[in-house]
């Protein structure tokens, strides 16, 4: 089993974009009220004081869209400058990339994961909910500054969903050829919208992967910071590819992260949240950090038991009530 050693933490339930994926459709959406969620001071607190003693180096900031949180650019550099921390990566829509990618590296953030499930405006368009045309614009604008600025590796995130997306399997994996960039084809799955799920279905990596192979070759390949993706590359190609594959493949004997939600809700695995633990609710009741850090051991020790039954079963069984905007994906 891996240690875990690696928190997601997402910043906000909000999103700029309403991905047809993502949220659901035509239903209003709740928010928490913002005294719900946890503070910049409280972020900082769990990651100094509760998660580097117990053995946590690697931090990705998410949401909902990460990059409305105000004061992210300080916060990001208060955890950068810990020297616990190994790791420090943001995913974003890129939506605000192109103004803020500067500064963002120059508080310390090194690694970010842009979402690009499209290389047509229109159906960009059509899939990130904006009714404006120059949504792809702006977004493409903010990979390139990110690349310009240093981001390295700069990574893509593509859900793949059939009869939207899938289409353009092969011009997204194009862009890894001549730029030292990774993109990572993810599969759809049922969290979030259902209906469109149930309407679409989904498509495996391996099928994507035969496009693929099918079209330059494939060969096996590493990038940093890869986590449960599975790596390739084109022959002679600069970047890298990867593929994840949480509907055909059960990787949780390979799972090293745990969620904390951005109401402070930590939970063991994306899919289940047995055993969760409210630890806004700890900070403001004044328990010592001795004590949250023991809370956040026993949540481990059970997601080691999570992950090996569902390893065992082949499949997570899931159990959840938020969106992956709401979680934090
Ligand atoms: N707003 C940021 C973004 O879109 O990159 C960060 C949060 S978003 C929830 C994180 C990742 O979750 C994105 O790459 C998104 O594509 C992925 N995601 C959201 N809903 C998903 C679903 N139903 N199936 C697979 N991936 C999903
Ligand atoms: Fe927002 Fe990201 Fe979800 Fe799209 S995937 S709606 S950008 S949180």
């Amino acid at each position: 089993m891996n240690q875990v050693d690696y928190l997601r933490i997402s910043l906000t339930d909000r999103c700029n974009f309403r991905c047809q994926y993502c949220m659901p459709v035509g239903e209003k959406i709740q928010y928490q009220p913002h005294p719900e969620l946890l503070s910049n001071d409280e972020v900082l607190t769990l990651v100094r004081d509760v998660f580097a003693p117990v053995g946590f180096k690697h931090f990705r900031l998410t949401g909902g869209e990460p990059l409305i949180r105000s004061n992210i650019v300080n916060l990001i550099a208060e955890i950068a400058r810990l020297p616990s921390t190994q790791d420090l990566s943001l995913t974003t829509n890129g939506w605000l990339l192109a103004d803020m990618a500067a500064d963002l590296y120059s508080a310390g953030l090194r690694r970010i994961n842009i979402s690009l499930d499209s290389l047509n405006p229109a159906t960009f368009a059509k899939i990130t909910g904006r009714s404006t045309k120059d949504t792809w614009d702006k977004v493409w604008c903010g990979i390139q500054t990110a690349h310009q600025v240093g981001f390295d590796p700069l990574k893509l995130n593509v859900v793949v969903i059939p009869g939207v997306n899938d289409g353009e399997v092969l011009e997204l994996a194009e862009l890894s050829i001549d730029r030292h960039w990774h993109i990572r084809f993810i599969e759809f799955m049922p969290i979030g919208n259902d209906a469109l799920f149930l309407e679409k279905g989904w498509i495996d990596s391996e099928t994507i992967r035969g496009q693929i192979r099918d079209q330059w070759g494939l060969e096996s390949a590493q990038v940093k910071g890869n986590g449960p993706a599975d790596i390739f590359q084109i022959p002679g190609a600069k970047g890298t590819l990867g593929f994840i594959s949480q509907m055909s493949e059960c990787f949780c004997d390979r799972c090293n992260r745990v969620r904390l939600s951005a109401d402070g809700w930590l939970r063991p695995c994306l899919l289940n949240e047995t055993g969760q633990l409210d630890l806004k609710t700890s900070l403001r009741q004044g328990l010592s950090v001795t004590t949250i850090q023991e809370q956040v051991s026993q949540l481990l020790l059970l997601k080691q038991d999570i992950n090996y039954k569902e390893r065992e079963s082949g499949s997570v069984t899931s159990s959840y009530s938020r969106t992956m905007s709401q979680i934090g994906g």
